[in-house]
């Protein structure tokens, strides 16, 4: 976990990677011209990186003190528990040198800085905007874990940058059963990594476009789970943004867990002002204010033209919009209710078999999501259940109404009372 800890320190800033670098990024071999940066930008960039330098070596001591004091309270127990017991000196002694050769073996294990090399990649389970997943294993050990290689250059070209960061230590941070573990990350000149848990019951989205819906009974279960995992990263102060079908995994045992962090590939709205949102948010003719021209659809033929783009949408770096709260396309501030919404149009999904404002391209739903008082409909033919439509209204509202923005509690309490 060192190299872990040390992964971001060792991140070059974007400036300073910009401006030592050699070539530009087209290969040409021209140095691109860059403003020189003035005395007092330069002394802040040292100041913050003397800052990072300090509490690093801090925190790398305090770490060796505790495990230090850690080591002293094993040994102590084990000569408790070896004097109380009936053993003779010879084997106490060679019991407590076995004890010190093991403690040894793990300082080892935790120093040896981890690398790519360190492990064997098997199956590709996963591509996305910044790199890919892959199923690997652990030379030394036969672990299995999953690899996430995210490209350096994209994620600066992105100024996801901080995103990663942040996010990087809320997954080391949060010990969640609802929550992918992360077990370690490092880097090489190229690529960050990832290693992970890895989750043999795939994603969501997966399950889904094999099974067109679920049933109420199973939609509950993994809504119900999904409730569980979100309230685990708000306790922490964190937003996801991001839930949806692709970031939800089942374990081998079937549950539920969050994952894909910060990682986010936010739609580029800038090209949509609030007008554009706004127009054609009529009480009539409201399947139709999209401006699409596309010929209205059965339930079937609805979900068929879903499933066919589906995968494209999910592996586009743009990302498909289909989940995203109004609030957030519309970037006028947003909160953890956002998430909430999220839930709402993966629960339409799981019961209706497309998320609730699909359209033929990305803009006309997000122009769909802005306008959904007159967008949310529930198809006859998906038969859903009063209390089923009740609880996805009450997340796909305004935010102000929102179910779950006093907390996961107001969500639980709705459910049971539906239950009873
Ligand atoms: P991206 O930022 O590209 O969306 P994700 O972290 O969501 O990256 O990973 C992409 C896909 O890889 C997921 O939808 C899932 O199918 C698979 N995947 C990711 N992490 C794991 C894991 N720990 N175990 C199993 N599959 C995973
Ligand atoms: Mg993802």
């Amino acid at each position: 976990m060192d190299s872990a800890r040390s992964w971001f320190q060792k991140f070059q800033p974007r400036d300073r990677l910009r401006s030592t670098r050699k070539k530009d990024l087209s290969g040409s071999g021209r140095e691109e011209p860059q403003p020189p940066m003035s005395a007092e930008e330069a002394s802040n960039v040292t100041k913050q990186r003397v800052a990072a330098a300090k509490q690093y070596i801090e925190n790398h001591y305090k770490e060796q003190m505790r495990n230090l004091q850690d080591r002293k309270e094993r040994r102590s127990i084990l000569e408790k528990k070896l004097a109380d017991a009936d053993v003779s000196e010879e084997d106490q002694n060679n019991l407590l040198k076995f004890h010190e050769k093991k403690e040894t073996e793990y300082m080892r294990l935790q120093r040896h800085k981890m690398g790519a090399d360190d492990f064997e990649l098997l199956t590709m389970i996963g591509k996305g905007a910044f790199g890919e997943v892959r199923v690997c294993r652990e030379k030394t050990t036969g672990h299995v874990y999953a690899m996430k290689k995210l490209k350096k250059s994209e994620m600066l070209r992105r100024g996801q940058v901080e995103h990663v960061k942040a996010e990087r230590n809320l997954l080391a941070e949060v010990d969640s059963n609802c929550i992918v573990k992360l077990y370690c990350s490092f880097q090489d000149d190229e690529f960050l990594y990832l290693i992970m848990e890895y989750l043999p019951g795939g994603d969501m989205m997966t399950l889904l476009m094999r099974k067109d819906t679920l049933t109420e009974d199973e939609a509950r279960f993994y809504v119900a789970e999904t409730v569980l995992a979100i309230e685990s990263i708000h306790i922490h102060n964190y937003i996801h943004r991001d839930i949806k079908p692709d970031n939800l995994l089942l374990d081998r045992y079937g549950h539920l867990r969050l994952s894909d962090f910060g990682l986010c590939k936010p739609l580029d709205c800038s090209t949509l002002e609030e007008k554009d949102f706004a127009g054609g948010d009529s009480a009539h003719g409201a399947s139709r204010s999209d401006g699409s021209s596309a010929p209205k659809r059965t339930q079937q033929e609805q979900l068929q033209h879903w499933q066919k783009n589906r995968r494209t949408l999910a592996y586009s770096t743009v990302g498909t919009p289909d989940y995203i709260a109004p609030e957030v396309l519309l970037k006028k501030g947003y909160g953890m209710e956002c998430d909430w919404w999220s839930l709402g149009a993966i629960m339409y999904e799981m019961l209706v078999g497309y998320p609730p404002f699909y359209s033929d391209d990305p803009m006309s739903t997000c122009r769909k999501i802005v306008n959904w008082k007159s967008h949310l409909k529930f198809p006859e033919e998906a038969k859903l259940s009063s209390e089923a439509e009740d609880l996805i209204g009450k997340l796909l509202c305004h935010v102000t109404q929102r179910l779950g923005s006093n907390g996961a509690d107001e969500i639980k309490v709705s459910t049971r009372g539906l239950e009873e």
